[in-house]
Order: structure tokens, then sequence, then C-alpha cells
């Protein structure tokens, strides 16, 4: 008689437990509203995550959303499933409504429910079960199913990965692909880092055969720049100082500058990440006045410099080892200050 494999093969580098995959499967199949949220201020991990999971679920004939705590960036309005979304920003009421009548949360792509910001308390309260998907170190939801490797460069991989293994990547078409996509690609720099796992490329392989056009992707999310735009990125380039030798670079942007500019949301993604062009800089720092009280701060770097917990410690954010960012709230001329003598305490961990 022949003798089958006790277990299927697994596929890919990372393997989420079988038992996991099967609980998912059975809370999902046992639900009746399902809500997918993911972090503030999504990005393309978040967004493209998301409505891949939504479109999925609606392919398994389940009643799922997508509830935010605010609006997607107009870079990202072209991703399937996005126009959809509930964001407490624009539907407070309707978004409050559908968590406490949520009987399963999926939350995808952040580890803390502070990142839901004025979401977390009805999320707290709902009577839901949760499922966490996600790729941030040190999660911290309370929830019934923890999927959680920080070792994928995104949370969408991560979400294909558990979509194959549970038998469900046959429910995703060329339109949920472009989102799993999407995100794999906005969270990996368009595969210049964190993309040397091979499961990736086996993972774009299958998306391709979905009939994804990856170069129009690449497209739609970078190629929507605007004069203003470049305008203002070119004069925080030019203002941009160099300190402890070189290594660390500061760039900011106070709330006259953005006026000046015509600033809207978007418009300086991607800027924090040009210092570190240049081989010396290995730690880049960008502070945005967004208010007299609130200055937003992204960090990057290169190689084993932290900013996940520089952001941390010093500005009640996070993130991961190379991108993280947080929050000062005061005005930027205090900011100022606060890094001015935030930058020598970390000056030992550079090279
Ligand atoms: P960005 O600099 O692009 O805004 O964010 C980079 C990464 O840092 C995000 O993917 C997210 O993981 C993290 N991050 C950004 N802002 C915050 C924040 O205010 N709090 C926390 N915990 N993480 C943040
Ligand atoms: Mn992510």
């Amino acid at each position: 008689m022949r003798t089958y494999p006790q277990k299927p093969r697994n596929r890919f580098n990372t393997v989420i437990e079988p038992e996991i995959v099967d609980r998912v499967k059975q809370m999902v199949l046992c639900a009746r509203n399902i809500v997918i949220t993911c972090h503030v201020s999504p990005d393309g991990d978040a967004l493209g995550s998301s409505t891949a999971l939504c479109a999925v679920l609606g392919a398994l004939g389940k009643d799922a959303c997508i509830v935010t705590a605010d609006c997607p960036p107009k870079t990202l309005m072209f991703l399937p499933g996005v126009r959809d979304i509930v964001s407490s920003t624009r539907n407070p009421e309707r978004a409050h409504e559908l968590i406490s009548n949520a009987d399963l949360v999926f939350c995808l792509d952040f580890n803390d429910l502070k990142r839901v910001d004025r979401l977390g308390e009805a999320f707290e309260k709902a009577q839901a079960w949760r499922i966490v998907i996600d790729h941030h170190t040190a999660p911290l939801i309370e929830c019934e199913v923890l999927i959680s490797h920080p070792e994928v460069s995104s949370t969408s991989a991560l979400l294909y990965i558990f979509l194959w293994q549970a038998g469900w990547a046959r429910y995703l078409n060329r339109s949920s692909a472009a989102c799993i996509y999407t995100g794999m690609m906005t969270d990996t720099g368009n595969f210049a880092y964190n993309s040397n796992d091979p499961d990736l490329y086996l993972i774009i392989h299958d998306l391709l055969r979905k009939g994804i056009d990856k170069d129009n992707l690449y497209k739609l999310v970078h190629n929507n720049a605007t004069q203003s735009g470049i305008r203002l990125n070119g004069y925080a380039q030019f203002r941009t100082e160099y300190l402890s030798n070189g290594r660390v670079a500061l760039i900011m942007l106070n709330q006259d500058n953005l006026r000046d500019f015509g600033y809207s949301k978007g418009d300086t993604e991607g800027l924090v990440n040009i210092p570190l062009t240049i081989p010396d800089v290995q730690w880049s720092i960008y502070m945005r006045e967004d208010s007299d009280d609130l200055v937003k701060i992204s960090m990057r770097s290169k190689g084993e410099f932290p900013v996940n917990m520089v952001c941390e410690k010093e500005f009640g954010g996070g993130g991961h080892i190379n991108a993280s960012g947080g929050e000062f709230h005061g005005p930027l001329i205090e900011a100022l200050s606060v890094i001015l003598e935030v930058i020598p305490k970390y000056e030992n961990l550079l090279v």
C-alpha cells in the first residue's frame, strides 16, 4: 500500500506552525463579522496586506471589512479595495459600529494597540477574537493567535505564506495579488534591502502567475511626484545637516517650509533614505513639524545601528532596526534641542 507523507512538504523557509494555520482557518470559517485593521498612517505593507486579506475573505464568502484610524495616502489609492476602507477620521460612527459588531479582528502590520491610535480603546473593548499577523519585533497585542515573524521583510509576504499554507492562495486574483506585491515591494525599498530571502522570489513568481504587472505597480507607487513636492525635497536635502563626523544626517522641515512648498501628505516619503546613499552616513533622521505641538520623526540606518531602540526610548515610537519612527510633542525647535542631546548618547553604536 502506498504511504503518504503525514505533513505537506514546506515550500518556504518561513513556516507557520500548521496547528496555528488550522486554528486561524477555523476561526475565520466560524466568524460572521470580520474586521481587519492596520497601523495609523498606513503604508504600502499595511494597506497591501489588509486589502489582500479582505479580498480573500470575501472570496471565501465572508463578511469582512477594513477599519483604520486614518485615511490611506493618495499614492496608494490605486490599490484594489482601498476605497472601501472605513477610516475613523472620515466616518467615526461607522468605524466604531463595525468594531463593536466584529467577532473576529485581524491586526496586520503592527505590534501594539497604541499604533491604531484613536481606535485602540474600541478594539480593546470589542468582544472579538484577535489574530495578529505581523513582522515587528516584540509584539504586545493580547490575542488568541499570534503569527509574528520579524525575519520576514513584510507583513504582506508573511500573509502570503499563511494563505499558501492554508490552501487559500488560490483565492487570490490579479487584484489581490497586486496588493501583496505592493506591500512586499514597499517594505523592502523595491527589493533593495531585507530582500535576500529566496522565499520572496517564490512568492513573486506566484504573484506574476496571477497576472500582476510588477513594472506598472512600481510606477503607480513611485512615479507620482509633483513639482512642489520635488522642490520641497530639494530644499530639505540642500539644508540637511551632517553631524558626528558625517555619520549622522539631520533633515528638518518646519510648518512654514511645509506651507511655502504646498506640502501634502506623502510628498516627503523616501526623503529620510536619501542621506544613506552617502557611504559614511549610517543614521538618518527626519523631523517634520506637523503642528505647534507635534513633530513626526522618521529614522533610517545601516547595519547594526538600532533606530528602533532610539525611537522607542526617546520618542515613544518603534519599528524595525533600520527603519523606525516616533513623535515629539512640542515645536520643532524643542525637538531639535532634544535630538542634539540624543545623538551623542548613541554615537558609540556607530562604526
Ligand atoms: P516611517 O519612517 O516610514 O514613518 O516609519 C517607518 C517604520 O517605523 C514603520 O513601518 C513603523 O514600523 C515604524 N513607526 C513609524 N512611526 C512610528 C510610531 O510613531 N510608533 C511606532 N511604534 N512605530 C512607528
Ligand atoms: Mn510592514
